[in-house]
């Protein structure tokens, strides 16, 4: 189903797509492109009162101080760290081969959803040990807690650490699981869209969290009382770990459906 495409992406913009910038530009312009919506929302605040009804935190819009600092930090962290990271690529990495065969839709879907399943894993580790050792929350996880109420911007509030974390697990998970290139790009958007989604402030009816049943996804409302209450809740998408962990807190708001 998906050869078609993949046939036209690959004998029209292959150079483009083997190139190692490829995948920080994909995902550098998914992170912004899918943040403004949410922006959006928080600009006109209480003046779309149809959008307004599903703020998890109705009263905590960002002020415009709290998104020049998210962006400063994510700028910052992109001049410092993305730029020479992916400058290094350019250099070091050849161009990636591009197989002729494109990936199955079941393929696809489920390189995804195990690429989500990985990281998930990773990032409770990681969050877990960085909230319980108190030089590792001060020195690298404390900036992203700056705000208690989320916000699109505050997703990539990170310190310069984790998100090298971030992105070396993005980067080699799908190599690890041997990806298709289609999937593994694919895998890289739709985790930018649910870090996003998590950290938008708002619980939609289309959340992710929505789609599967008896709470196995966590989605905006979950990370939302993560950012209130930091002990819980460290897993970054599913619930499973945090139930097995004892470290699972439940909603604290119900939005209208
Ligand atoms: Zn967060
Ligand atoms: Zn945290």
């Amino acid at each position: 189903m998906l050869q078609p495409l993949w046939d036209y992406m690959r004998l029209n913009h292959s150079e483009t797509l083997r190139s190692p910038l490829f995948p920080v530009i994909l995902t550098v312009t998914s992170y912004f492109v899918l943040c403004l919506p949410y922006l959006a929302c928080d600009i006109m605040g209480k003046k779309w009162l149809t959008i307004h009804r599903y703020k998890l935190q109705p009263d905590k819009l960002p002020t415009k101080a709290m998104l020049l600092h998210c962006s400063g930090v994510t700028l910052y962290n992109h001049l410092l760290l993305v730029f020479p990271a992916a400058v290094g690529q350019w250099i070091w990495r050849p161009p990636v081969p591009l197989p002729e065969r494109a990936p199955g839709l079941l393929e696809l879907a489920g390189g995804v959803g195990g690429n989500l399943l990985l990281f998930d894993f990773q990032y409770f580790i990681w969050h877990y040990l960085h909230h319980k050792i108190r030089w590792l929350y001060v020195t690298f996880h404390a900036i992203h807690h700056n705000y208690s109420a989320p916000f699109s911007l505050a997703t990539q509030c990170l310190g310069g650490w984790e998100l090298v974390t971030v992105g070396f697990w993005t980067t080699l998970n799908p190599i690890l699981l041997g990806c298709h290139l289609l999937t593994s790009w694919m895998f890289m958007v739709v985790h930018v869209y649910v870090s996003v989604e998590d950290h938008c402030g708002y619980d939609f009816p289309w959340s992710i969290s929505r789609l599967f049943p008896l709470g196995v996804y966590g989605g905006p409302n979950k990370h939302d009382v993560h950012h209130q209450k930091p002990n819980t809740n460290f897993a970054p998408h599913f619930s499973h770990w945090d139930k097995l962990f004892g470290t699972h807190a439940d909603f604290n708001y119900a939005p209208p459906l």
